[in-house]
């Protein structure tokens, strides 16, 4: 028999993980969406809620406990990632997703001298902010899933040896989540431009503080108005060999052991789905028209409970994926995980265009959340690959 009902400890993190964003995330959010100023600098508002939430294990949930984290399971963060999603999506992918994701991915993939160095900040004073970088300005992101073997194809970003350090130059793409604010970077470089793209990938670990590498301002966006994008310009950067992860040329194949940055973008997204759906709902119990609330009308009880019900089909999903997750990461990472991300953002965007409906030409008002789930739902079809072209990667493991 399949179990999807929550353990008491799973009950227990939801609630804190709802607390914590309604209390505490939801008016910093309120602050930034109602400045409406394109300069205001949004980490500035919400390093103090990624320090909180740091502490309460939101980034370190699924470390081993060894390495200082809690040891739990990849639906406990599915699970806080939904209650942050549903506060603010932008807040949910960029700083604790990114974060919780690249750490883990350290404790799978990182040699042990590099797991007790890079995860360090587990549980210190000062959580680790990380970004991980990979697309460019001039280049399709696309191009990571081309099956041509063309090395003229894909990333112009190199890392050229030299003795002890590996020489990383290149310009990635103004969209760099993090850019700018993170401690660290997970920095995809070339180690050889005559090799195809997925055979010449190599991962490095950068410290913020490494010299030549330097950051654009921000990047305004049409939503996530409470995250922070910028360019990353690459000068004769000099990357210790030990910080590589992995060997190179292993960067495409180590990424597929982590499925879990996406499981995380997906629960962000289900939790936007399900706020458009809880703010739709309410407003249609409330709005009287003919006599009697909305929700009495056909019309809009049938796009009411559509989606109520998609938001629960894409939290299956995304639980079905975290479960592969533990079980069969190859297969969580090639259909699963990607099935779920593009469900779970088409999902959230088809409710977001549902609540602006039903909220009649409130939604058109600033007043009105309506635009903000709109702008945030939409920004989740290229965040992190396109939807068609996740879903192309998914064609060749069916
Ligand atoms: C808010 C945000 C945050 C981001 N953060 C990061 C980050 O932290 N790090 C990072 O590295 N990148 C980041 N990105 C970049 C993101 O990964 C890319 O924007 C995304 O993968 C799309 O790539 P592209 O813009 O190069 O589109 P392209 O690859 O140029 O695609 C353009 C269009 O063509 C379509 N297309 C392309 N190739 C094909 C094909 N073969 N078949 C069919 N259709 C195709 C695409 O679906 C799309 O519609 C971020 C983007 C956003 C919006």
């Amino acid at each position: 028999m399949i179990d999807f009902s929550l353990t008491q400890e799973q009950q227990i993190l939801q609630t804190q993980a709802r607390d914590f964003a309604q209390n505490e995330i939801q008016p910093v959010v309120r602050i930034i969406e109602e400045s409406n100023n394109p300069e205001i600098e949004p980490w500035e508002f919400c390093q103090k809620l990624f320090h909180k939430g740091s502490q309460l294990g939101f980034t370190s949930l699924m470390l081993p406990e060894e390495l200082g984290g809690l040891g739990r399971k990849c639906i406990d963060l599915a699970i806080v990632l939904e209650e942050i999603g549903a506060v603010d999506v932008s807040i949910a992918c960029s700083y604790f997703n990114v974060t919780a994701a690249m750490s883990l991915f350290i404790a799978k993939v990182g040699t042990t001298e590099q797991q007790k160095r890079i995860l360090s900040f587990v549980n210190s004073e000062k959580p680790h902010l990380f970004s991980a970088v990979e697309s460019e300005s001039n280049v399709a992101t696309s191009d990571v899933f081309c099956p041509i073997q063309d090395p003229n194809i894909g990333i112009k970003t190199t890392a050229v040896r030299d003795r002890d350090v590996y020489i990383l130059n290149g310009r990635k793409s103004s969209l760099i989540t993090n850019a700018g604010i993170a401690d660290a970077y997970f920095i995809i470089a070339r180690t050889a431009m005559d090799k195809p793209l997925r055979e010449s990938l190599s991962l490095f670990y950068v410290e913020a503080d490494t010299p030549g590498i330097k950051f654009s301002k921000k990047t305004q966006l049409i939503g996530w108005n409470a995250s922070h994008h910028a360019e990353i310009y690459l000068d004769n950067v000099p990357v210790p060999v030990e910080n590589m992860i992995g060997q190179e040329g292993e960067a495409a194949k180590l990424l597929m052991l982590c499925p879990e940055f996406s499981i995380g973008v997906a629960a962000s997204y289900v939790g936007l789905a399900r706020a458009a759906y809880e703010y739709a709902l309410n407003y249609a119990k409330q709005r009287i028209s003919w006599g009697r609330p909305i929700i009495e009308h056909q019309a809009v009880a049938l796009k009411l409970v559509e989606m109520m019900i998609n938001t629960q089909a894409a939290r299956l999903m995304v639980w079905d994926a975290a479960q592969q997750a533990e079980t069969s990461p190859q297969l969580a990472t090639t259909v699963k995980a990607p099935a779920a991300e593009t469900f779970a953002v088409d999902v959230a965007i088809k409710n977001a265009q549902t609540a602006f409906e039903i909220l009649g030409g409130y939604g058109a008002t600033k007043e009105s959340l309506a635009g903000k789930f709109l702008a945030d739902a939409n920004i989740g079809y290229s965040y992190d690959f396109t939807r068609e072209v996740f879903r192309l990667g998914i064609v060749n493991f069916l």
